[in-house]
C-alpha cells in the first residue's frame, strides 16, 4: 500500500512504525473472512482492511470523524486478521496507533466512562470490594506442599482474576508444587497494563509496564527462572512489552528479557513430565482465547496438552473466532459482544460437553454469563 504520511509524522517513532505497517498491507482482503465484525455487519469499514484505510486517512490527512471512531471501537482487537494475513501485517500495533489519534474525537462522557471503568478494574481496593459480588468460583482444594526442588517461578497474579476466579491461580500453584516448583506471586496491583492499553490510555499503560519491568527483573535476577501467566490476555501483553519501546530506550532490553522468560502455563507444562498428575476424564469443549491463538501465536497449545493428558476434546466449529469478551469490549459494545457469545456458545455446546474450559479470565466470565454448562479455566482440571 502506498502512503503519504506527513514528513513531521514520519520522523516520529510512531509515525515510522505506522508507515511500515501500512506499506506491508497489499489490500488483498484475505483477512476479512476471519474478522468477527465483518461477518456480523458485512461492511467494509468493519473489516480489517477497511479499518486500515480509516487509520491511513487519519494519519495522512488528519481526516477522521465520529464514524471512524465507531468503526475502530467495534474492532475487538482479537487479531484474527493477523493470523490470516499472508503479508504479516501487524494490525494490532497499527490499530493502537490509530486509536490514540482518533481518541481526540471521543465525546467527553465516553472519555469519563472509559476512564472510570479502567480505574475500577485496575484498582485492587475498589475492585475487591465491589467485584466480589460477581465472584465466579471459590478455592476448591487444599494447598499442596512443594514436592521437590526443580526451580522457582514468578506467577502473574492478574488484577481481576484473584477476586473473580481465585481457584485458577490456586490450582496452578498446586500443580506447580506437585511438579516440584516454588512459586512466588506478583501482587494484585501489578496489572500488566492491557486494560489501559486497550482503552487507549497508553501513557497509563506505559507507567505500569515500566514499573513491572523494574520489579520483575529484580526478582528474575534473584534466581527466578520463568514468569508464568494463567490469563492469556496478560501473557500476550507481557510478551508484547518490547513493541512499546524503541531499541535505544533503556527499557527495550529489559522488555526483551522479561518477554523471553514469560510463558503461558500450558507452554510451560508441555515441557514437563506430567505423569505424576491425576486427571479426571470428562468430555470437554475448549474455547481458545484470541490472546492465546492470535496474540501469542500459540494455536492448538492447550488442545495438544489436554489431548496428551487423555481428555476427550470436542471439535469446535469456527474455533478461531472471538467469543466477544475482548477485555473491556463486552462493557462498551454489549450488543455485538452478546451476539458473538451466543454464536460461540452454540458451537461450544453443540455436542453436549460436561464442561467448557478456556485459558483467560475474560472469556471465562463472559461465556459463563450465557452458559448452562459450567465454564472453568482448564488448569482447574489438573488440581483434583
Ligand atoms: S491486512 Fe493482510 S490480509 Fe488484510 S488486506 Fe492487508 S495484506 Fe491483505
Ligand atoms: S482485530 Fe479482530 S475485530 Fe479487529 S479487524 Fe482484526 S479480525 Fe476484525
Amino acid at each position: 500500500m502506498q502512503t503519504k504520511l506527513p514528513v513531521q509524522l514520519i520522523k516520529t517513532p510512531q509515525g515510522q512504525k505506522a508507515d511500515n505497517i501500512l506499506r506491508s498491507c497489499v489490500h488483498c482482503g484475505f483477512c476479512s473472512a476471519s474478522c468477527p465484525t465483518y461477518q456480523l455487519f458485512g461492511n467494509e469499514l468493519d473489516s480489517p482492511r477497511g479499518r486500515i484505510y480509516l487509520i491511513k486517512s487519519a494519519l495522512e490527512n488528519n481526516e477522521f470523524t465520529q464514524n471512524s471512531l465507531q468503526h475502530l471501537d467495534r474492532c475487538l482487537t482479537c487479531r484474527a486478521c493477523e493470523t490470516s494475513c499472508p503479508s504479516g501485517v501487524k494490525y494490532g500495533q497499527l490499530v493502537d496507533i490509530g486509536r490514540e489519534l482518533v481518541e481526540q474525537k471521543r465525546p467527553l462522557w465516553q472519555k469519563i466512562a472509559r476512564s472510570s471503568v479502567r480505574k475500577f478494574l485496575t484498582s485492587p481496593v475498589l475492585f475487591n470490594f465491589f467485584g466480589s459480588v460477581a465472584k465466579h468460583s471459590s478455592i476448591q482444594t487444599p494447598s499442596i506442599a512443594q514436592k521437590g526442588n526443580k526451580g522457582r517461578i514468578l506467577l502473574l497474579t492478574g488484577c481481576v482474576q484473584p477476586t473473580l476466579t481465585p481457584n485458577t491461580n490456586h490450582a496452578a500453584k498446586n500443580v506447580l508444587a506437585t511438579l516440584g516448583y516454588e512459586v512466588i506471586e506478583t501482587t494484585q496491583s501489578e496489572c500488566c497494563g492491557a486494560i489501559d492499553q486497550h482503552a487507549s490510555a497508553h501513557k497509563n499503560a506505559l507507567i505500569k509496564i515500566k514499573r513491572n519491568l523494574d520489579q520483575w527483573l529484580t526478582l528474575l535476577e534473584s534466581g527466578l527462572d520463568t514468569i508464568i501467566s494463567t490469563a492469556s490476555g496478560c501473557g500476550a501483553m507481557v510478551k508484547d512489552y518490547p513493541t512499546f519501546f524503541e531499541p535505544e530506550d533503556i527499557y527495550y532490553q529489559k522488555a526483551v528479557s522479561v518477554a523471553a522468560k514469560t510463558k503461558d502455563i500450558a507452554e510451560f507444562l508441555l515441557a514437563q513430565d506430567l505423569s505424576i498428575l491425576s486427571t479426571e476424564k470428562t468430555r470437554i469443549s475448549y474455547h481458545a482465547p484470541c490472546s492465546l491463538q492470535h496474540g501469542q501465536k500459540l494455536p492448538n497449545l492447550v488442545e495438544g496438552l489436554l489431548d496428551k493428558l487423555g481428555y476427550e476434546l470436542i471439535p469446535i466449529t469456527d474455533a478461531h473466532l472471538c467469543c466477544g469478551s475482548a477485555g473491556t469490549y463486552s462493557i462498551f459494545q454489549p450488543d455485538i459482544s452478546k451476539q458473538l457469545r451466543e454464536r460461540k456458545l452454540k458451537h461450544l455446546t453443540q455436542s453436549q460437553p460436561d464442561l467448557i474450559v478456556t485459558s483467560n479470565i475474560g472469556c471465562q466470565m463472559h461465556l459463563s454469563k450465557g452458559s448452562k454448562v459450567p465454564v472453568k479455566h482448564w488448569i482447574e482440571l489438573l488440581d483434583c
